[in-house]
């Protein structure tokens, strides 16, 4: 049912790394097949049954993460920041935007990427591009940038990690909706949107105590579903993380309970949509302003031949500029053969310039108006906008430019920490928020 690894490599897969020791290879993926699984099959399910809802246009998709998670830092501070602000952003979507919102981590597993080059050049230094911890190191020397295998295995723990301690805090309480005012302590309080979602959070506080004062306390209240999510990339990692469930006899790649497969790894023909079309999870697929609506259908049909709701989720990411021009096309025909999708907006990866001072830096407008553009298009065409993948921290990092805090290009240097794309702060992540609620409401 699923190719072996060399029949899989044998059918072209763009992005790969050059490994120089194929025993060290084989000692890796072996380590990772006898591994237990990071999650259950399902779990997997029970996402798929959330994104059918999304597809139907009945809940919100809220995906977001690193860029590339690094191995320093899987901490608890880090996680759980990461946590804190998808939590709090999901809050205030429910309720300002009233609407279920499907909570979804770029997490526990974002660890390989993609380059626009196989190579980089600093000072006359040639050397193997950083393809994420995953695959290499990130310092700019031979030895951290020659692939190693045994990083999936690291990878693999550090996932596992990162999974336990997001399970604890998801059903221990700290996502008790109870904690609502708690997420938001220790934040910049002259913040407008701090302030802003602490009005918020005692209307939330006085809601919750009216039902619990007439006799209605469930369940939901007390603990949110909360699931992982990444780029499938790297086919030694997937592969080997790929199992035939028990119960329903079929392959889960159990290193997630979602992976997508990028912009430059979408190939009809290549191996990482061959892998995604055999196996169970909920998938998605990241579209460029360069997708035909052929590109598309063909895509659904390959990876979805059964028309399943919550199977496919289409992430378009256009660019602000492009995406009102180019998005309404994919979405009628798309709409039009009857294929059952969910439409994200991932308004990262089309807005990514370098600003004068050499950062790659992204503008908090840019990444709205896409946003905008989205629902426009969506509300035109007559479906449904379902959601949106964005790269946040739950830090005051400074990686994108703009926002409520009005940072600069010159202020990019302060505490410029992500080792691939630029973040947005806690402080945008939830002004995105609130600005994606009002989206909603109309
Ligand atoms: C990403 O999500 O980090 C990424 C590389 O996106 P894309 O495949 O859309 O370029
Ligand atoms: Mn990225």
């Amino acid at each position: 049912m699923i190719p072996d690894l060399a029949a899989l490599h044998a059918q072209g897969a763009a992005q790969q790394p050059t490994y120089p020791d194929p025993a060290a290879v084989d000692r890796a993926v072996a380590r990772l097949r006898t591994s237990p699984p990071l999650v259950f099959a399902g779990e997997c399910d029970d996402l798929k049954l959330k994104l059918a809802a999304v597809s139907r246009g009945e809940a919100f998709l809220l995906q977001g993460g690193d860029c590339a998670e690094t191995l320093a830092g899987v901490t608890a501070d880090n996680v759980r920041n990461k946590l804190r602000v998808l939590l709090q952003m999901a809050v205030v979507l429910t309720y300002s935007g009233s609407v279920p919102v499907v909570k979804l981590g770029r997490l526990a597993g974002q660890y390989a990427k993609p380059r626009s080059s196989d190579t980089e050049t600093r000072d006359g230094v040639t050397l193997p591009a950083y393809r994420g911890d995953a695959v290499n190191g990130f310092d700019f020397t031979l030895e951290a940038r020659t692939p190693d295998p045994q990083r999936l295995v690291d990878v693999y723990n550090a996932s596992a990690a990162t999974l336990n301690l997001i399970r604890a805090f998801v059903n221990g309480g700290y996502a008790d909706l109870r904690q609502v005012h708690t997420w938001n302590n220790d934040f910049v309080r002259e913040s407008p949107h701090a302030q802003r979602y602490e009005q918020m959070a005692n209307e939330i506080e006085r809601a919750l105590t009216f039902m619990k004062a007439i006799g209605a306390d469930p369940d939901e209240f007390h603990r949110v579903d909360f699931h992982s999510s990444h780029e499938a990339l790297v086919l030694e990692y997937e592969h080997a993380m790929t199992r035939i469930d028990s119960r329903t006899e079929k392959p889960y790649d159990v290193s997630a309970h979602f992976v997508w497969i990028g912009e430059r790894t979408r190939q009809i023909d290549g191996a990482h949509v061959d892998l995604l079309s055999r196996i169970q999870n909920p998938i998605g697929v990241k579209l460029g302003p360069t997708t035909t609506a052929d590109d598309a259908l063909a895509l659904a049909a390959k990876l979805n031949p059964t028309n399943e709701e919550g199977r496919l989720t289409f992430i378009t990411r256009f660019g602000a500029g492009k995406i009102r021009e180019g998005l309404p096309d994919l979405v009628e025909k798309v709409t039009a053969a009857g294929v059952n999708v969910a439409w994200v907006c991932d308004p990262m990866h089309g807005n990514t310039f370098t600003a004068s001072s050499g950062y790659k830096t992204r503008a908090f407008d840019d990444v709205i108006e896409e946003v905008q553009g989205f629902f426009d298009v969506h509300r035109a065409v007559g479906t449904w906008p379902g959601g949106v993948h964005v790269e946040l921290t739950g830090d005051d990092v400074t990686e994108c430019v703009g926002g409520g805090e009005e940072l600069a290009e010159i202020d990019l240097g302060n505490r410029y920490e992500s080792v691939c794309d630029p973040r947005l702060n806690r402080v945008q992540s939830l002004e995105l928020a609130f600005l994606v609620a009002k989206m909603l409401r109309k």
